[in-house]
């Protein structure tokens, strides 16, 4: 995620989209091939669910099954995320229209039962549920607060797959949290658009809403025939299949693990650019009022993805892009695949805002956090992707950056970047700024030689899988041989300056 908030900030990015702007004037090098055009040619027809197995148990051995739990013990959101299970599948078939804002869904979901389950929560604040299966059997439920509680007619043995289907049908509607903002479902002048960090997803689909728990996604969106829908990953099975009542739909998937937060839907008038990067497809979109940012916003996420892909390694997913709408949020997400820029403010004409977003996708979605108070992982790496872009391209030096922060003084030290509470997750200071010079200082401990090495080696050993900040200090250390348990604690788990 990024917001830019101080007038510092927006100076910076002043300062970095000329620079940019000027270095990326196309040339005969640039290989990546634009074609555009409308894509609601990109669609397919009905497909059928995962297979499922109906499971029984002895009546003894049911009398030993037990409830999963309503959280998986993440102090910052206690609720989100369930236990007892693990989601390999989430397939969403989503009915959408933009005039009524209304949603008519069934999500499909395949898991595997970690203990003998009686029960099972799934996170879930959308509409009016009116159906759930477990494995092809109606089976009871409540809803308390954001938990849907599932009791199955028969218990769920321990490693056993299941699948659960859940229908339901109203307007959904965002979450505004006061200290994070507008995310889940969004709904915009001509459609709707889906954001969900940290804890937005419940808001349009029931999940095991945490990042620990990443599964692959199928989407299957159904929407008026003059609107264009995106989704993580790629479109499946190009060309109209058919028109049903002026409505088609269309098929996207994302076959590489997913957290819930990172889930993406985008559905309203699209112009949509695509070709090729580092031999994966690059598809970005834009509301028609961008189209003076198409192109920048296609060539810009070409260019940042081959710098990446050079210096954190090779690019975890199997496509990439941007789709730049009018939001309204005033933050940018690094939805897996494809990140999405609210194009209503400064946001996508930014080099750094791309390069901060796509350099996401190695640090945050293929390596995610297994607990949100680790999000410097995230945010103070992208952020540091910023510096080194800048370095790398004729801008200030990532020395420079460091040196200019760390003149700050007070409240720019007050909170911890290691463990920063639920209410300050987004702090520009001590997660954005401070991660990243918490890196710097990691840089000029190592040299340069072991940090260019660590970098790639952290994106590879935990591709597609989740870390904490200690992975991160053990890895450190075994790359350079040094004990650096001083420096992260300085630097992530105390208040105030640390010194150089
Ligand atoms: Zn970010």
């Amino acid at each position: 995620m990024l917001r830019r908030r101080s007038p510092l900030a927006a100076l910076a990015s002043a300062a970095g989209f000329s620079l940019l702007a000027a270095a990326v004037i196309p040339t005969a090098a640039d290989a990546d091939a634009l074609t555009t055009r409308q894509t609601t040619a990109l669609t397919t027809g009905l497909t059928t669910g995962p297979a499922t197995a109906l499971i029984t148990g002895p009546a003894s051995a049911r009398a030993t099954f037990t409830p999963g739990s309503a959280g998986v013990g993440d102090p910052y959101f206690p609720k989100a995320g369930n236990g007892g299970y693990d989601v390999g599948h989430y397939d969403l078939n989503l009915r959408f229209d933009p005039k009524s804002r209304r949603l008519s869904a069934t999500a499909t979901i395949t898991a595997a039962a970690t203990q003998d389950l009686s029960r099972f929560d799934l996170d879930f604040s959308g509409p009016k549920i009116h159906k759930v299966e477990v494995n092809g059997r109606k089976a009871a439920y409540t809803r308390k607060g954001q938990e849907l509680i599932i009791t199955p007619k028969s218990g769920l043995p321990s490693g056993a797959t299941f699948t659960v289907e859940v229908s339901y049908a109203g307007k959904p509607k965002a979450i505004n949290d006061e200290a994070l903002g507008l995310e889940g479902w969004i709904n915009t002048k001509d459609g709707a658009v889906v954001l969900s960090e940290p804890d937005g997803a419940r808001s349009w689909f029931p999940a095991n809403d945490t990042p620990r728990d990443k599964a692959t996604f199928t989407f299957h969106v159904t929407a008026p025939v003059n609107v264009t829908v995106l989704a993580n990953g790629e479109p499946k099975n190009p060309g109209i299949v058919g028109v049903r009542n002026g409505y088609t739909t269309v098929k996207w998937e994302m076959t590489q693990p997913m957290a819930t937060y990172l889930a993406m839907v985008a559905i309203g008038k699209f112009k949509v650019t695509e070709g090729v990067v580092n031999g994966v497809p690059n598809i970005t979109a834009y509301d028609p009022a961008l189209a003076k940012q198409a192109k920048y916003l296609h060539r810009t996420t070409a260019k940042a993805i081959k710098w990446e892909s050079k210096v954190f390694g090779a690019y975890p997913f199997s496509s990439t892009g941007g789709i730049a709408d009018k939001l309204g949020v005033a933050y940018s997400l690094e939805t897996q695949g494809r990140p999405v820029y609210d194009g209503g403010s400064e946001m996508a004409g930014d080099d750094l805002v791309i390069v901060h977003e796509l350099a996401h996708q190695w640090f945050g979605d293929s390596v995610g956090v297994r607990s949100w108070k680790d999000i410097w992982l995230n945010e103070g790496f992208a952020t540091y992707a910023e510096w080194l872009y800048e370095e790398q391209h004729g801008g200030s030096s990532a020395q420079k950056t460091f040196a200019r922060d760390y003149k700050q003084k007070g409240r720019f030290w007050k909170v911890k970047t290691g463990d920063p509470g639920k209410a300050e997750l987004f702090n520009g200071d001590a997660i954005y700024t401070r991660g990243a010079m918490t890196l710097h200082a990691l840089r000029k401990k190592i040299g340069d030689e072991t940090f260019f090495k660590l970098l790639p080696a952290w994106a590879e050993e935990n591709r597609h899988g989740t870390v904490t900040t200690q992975d991160f200090v053990d890895l450190a250390e075994k790359l350079s041989g040094q004990d650096l348990d001083g420096l992260f604690d300085a630097w992530l788990y105390h208040a105030g300056k640390p010194a150089l």
